[in-house]
């Protein structure tokens, strides 16, 4: 597995790939993890882009390998790893082609989830099925990958309390 971090300060991406590396294992697989190549990039994203993350895939969109995460560097150091955990579930999702976007077809752009269209113009974000079981999962991936003792020693602060009024990620 290949993983790239930019952005942030130091220990936000040391934080980063162990977190990483923690959750491809858990949720892709030993041998799933070690064909995938994550980037991520921290930025100031929510100002930039109204979002808190975004996770979408860079070679193919189908059964693809290579992702780029983007995620805002601005939260505390439990919140900021729940989070990167939430788009390691996009990742697991499109890299099992769970979430799939086609192209190819008379009805142009279309998102499948686990083989149904789903007409994400008109769903809720909160009632897409690929975030209900990021937000269902990302909490507990947290505690587990605490409990394996990884990431336990990062406690950064921010005081903006951002992520709550975040309209969080695209996939
Ligand atoms: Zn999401």
């Amino acid at each position: 597995m290949s993983i790239f971090v930019t952005g942030g300060f130091h220990k936000q991406r040391e934080a980063s790939y162990a977190c990483i590396i923690w959750c491809a294992r858990k949720l892709l697989g030993k041998r799933l993890a070690s064909r995938c190549r994550i980037d991520v990039e921290m930025s100031q994203l929510f100002t930039e882009q109204g979002a808190a993350g975004f996770c979408g895939w860079e070679d193919k969109n189908n059964s693809p390998r290579h992702f780029k995460i983007e995620l805002e560097q601005r939260m505390d150091a439990d919140t900021f790893l729940q989070a990167l955990c939430h788009e390691m579930v996009h990742v697991k999702q499109f890299a099992r082609n769970e979430l799939q976007e086609r192209y190819n077809n008379p009805m142009g752009h279309r998102i499948m989830w686990k083989g149904m269209v789903v007409k994400e113009d008109i769903v809720d974000y909160n009632d897409l099925p690929w975030e209900q079981e990021a937000y269902a999962l990302e909490g507990l991936l947290y505690e587990e990958m605490l409990y394996d003792g990884v990431c336990v020693d990062y406690n950064w602060k921010f005081n903006h309390g951002m992520r709550k009024n975040f309209m969080p990620d695209l996939g």
